[in-house]
């Protein structure tokens, strides 16, 4: 492991109580976690931890947490480089709350200090200061903080989030955005202004998802809250790939590899939070991006509720990154595996936007806009993604069993015939329109009057012998890019309607 020189701590009759670790990392400490204890006093108002490191011409990258007795309770924030230095700050107050941080009391005892070395290719030295305050004393990064958030518009208590309360009663199709990112990790914008832009474009339901953190759920329910749904989300962002856990109640440990801390066991922790997962941007196609690509090995598919199959589609344009991801995302429906796909902007910065903001949209059936039912309508895979047009995508059967996105139709004999049903809606003119069969295309239409096109395909061989599946998937493109945000012109995809044989005795 990397080396460390002897902690040193000063203990001074004013000003703070100062820990110091400092040491080197190699190039084979890289993708670890480094525990350094801490004495917490009590009495004590506020903890400011603060991380330097050569960064070397970014060949090195190390991030910093904070677990109190009782938990996880902070995640350092990247600051600007400083020459060769890279630094992460965390700050930890009675008196005020910080990005990253989680508010409330500062509980004595031993805490830990914890250095994650996400990325290590030159020899990376460090130095992690921790300056603890008591009394009344403030520090200058005390009172420029304090005067940052009264210029941001005072404190927001701390609130519980009431997940169970519908936000509306009514059964429908509801549309919003799973993927964003505030200031509590590495966005730009406070929660509020997210939360007021998701308002403003008209957006049911926003999932922050910030990397490894959930404190942006302190500042979720306002008076904007009551326009928009929130939906509580992190984004684990793991040394093999990212996922978003959404809809879950706490937060959800992402440091894979730490002891025997393994991917499925990370899952199953956010279905038992109440939550889904979802694999994010799973091919990163041309984009530098590091650890972002999936690349988890041992996955249970049967855990995996969704995968994010639109991501960004401004910011990835030219990459082939989607694409990539739904071609994932079909080998999976291919072996069987039935798993929702989902959109996200990832939007990090919203002025001048790369990443904007609901685009794509996703929209979700779901019996009343509630977390726990927009969550529910997204397991079961009632869900259609666009920049715009919708597609309404049903199927029926011969013997009169229907089914809507993310269901199965039964089928009571092999040779039954299936009837789908494409309904789209402000679609651009000459706009094309695909049916996907197991993922191969078997239908082209044009989209030729006033953005409608209404379609009855049947297929007689859906089932084409005992024991095989089928799914059905509509895709929308266009050619022009005044409409399309992405490379391959994709403005609307649903996702599968499954074919099956009904249990029981077969014909
Ligand atoms: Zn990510
Ligand atoms: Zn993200």
């Amino acid at each position: 492991m990397g080396a460390v020189l002897p902690m040193a701590h000063r203990m001074r009759a004013q000003g703070p109580h100062v820990y110091q670790y400092r040491g080197i990392f190699h190039a084979s400490d890289s993708g670890k976690y480094f525990s350094y204890p801490l004495s917490i006093p009590s009495g004590t108002r506020r903890v400011e931890v603060s991380l330097a490191y050569a960064h070397n011409s970014n060949n090195n990258v190390l991030g910093v947490q904070v677990f109190d007795r009782n938990g996880f309770r902070a995640r350092g924030r990247a600051q600007k480089v400083k020459g060769n230095w890279g630094h992460v700050e965390s700050v930890i107050d009675t008196g005020c709350r910080s990005r990253g941080a989680v508010s409330g009391e500062i509980a004595p005892g031993i805490w830990t200090l914890e250095i994650d070395t996400y990325c290590v290719k030159n020899d990376c030295i460090f130095e992690l200061v921790t300056e603890i305050y008591q009394g009344a004393t403030a520090s200058s990064r005390q009172q420029a903080s304090a005067s940052e958030q009264q210029r941001a518009g005072g404190f927001q208590a701390p609130s519980r989030l009431d997940m169970q309360r519908p936000l509306r009663q009514r059964s429908g199709w509801y549309r919003g955005d799973l993927h964003v990112h505030s200031e509590e990790s590495d966005g730009i914008l406070e929660v509020r202004d997210l939360m007021r832009l998701a308002v403003i474009r008209e957006l049911d339901f926003l999932a922050i998802t910030d990397h490894n953190v959930h404190t942006a759920w302190e500042q979720l329910t306002t008076e904007l809250s009551e326009f928009c749904l929130p939906l509580t989300g992190i984004e684990l962002s793991t040394y093999q790939g990212h996922g978003n856990a959404l809809g879950v109640r706490g937060w959800v440990d992402w440091r894979l590899g730490l002891g025997d801390y393994g991917v499925n066991e990370m899952i199953r922790r956010v279905r038992e939070l109440g939550g889904i997962f979802s694999i994010n941007h799973p091919r990163t196609g041309k984009l530098p991006t590091g650890h972002a690509c999936w690349r988890a090995d041992d996955v249970d598919y049967n855990l995996v509720d969704a995968i994010e199959v639109w991501n960004a589609p401004v910011f990835s344009n030219g990459t082939g990154a989607n694409q990539e991801s739904r071609r994932f995302w079909d080998q999976l429906l291919n072996q069987g595996y039935r798993i929702t796909g989902i959109g996200g902007s990832d939007a990090h910065y919203i002025d001048g936007s790369r990443q904007p903001l609901g685009v794509p949209l996703t929209y979700v059936y779901a019996l009343a806009l509630s977390q726990a039912e927009i969550i529910a309508g997204i397991r079961k895979g009632s869900v259609f993604m666009t920049v715009g047009p919708k597609i309404y995508f049903t199927a029926s059967s011969q013997s009169g069993a229907k089914a809507m996105v993310g269901e199965s139709l039964p089928l009571s004999q092999f040779r039954e015939q299936v009837w789908l049903h494409i309904n789209i809606k402000d679609a651009p003119l000459g706009s094309e329109v695909r049916l996907v069969k197991n993922g191969v295309s078997c239908l082209s239409e044009r989209v030729s009057h006033a953005g409608l096109l209404s379609i009855a395909w049947s297929d007689d061989e859906a089932l084409g012998a005992a024991g095989s599946k089928t799914w059905y998937r509509v895709e929308l493109y266009t050619s022009s890019k005044e409409f399309a945000p992405g490379d391959d012109g994709l403005l609307a995809i649903t996702n599968p309607i499954y074919v099956d044989m009904a249990p029981g005795p077969t014909a």
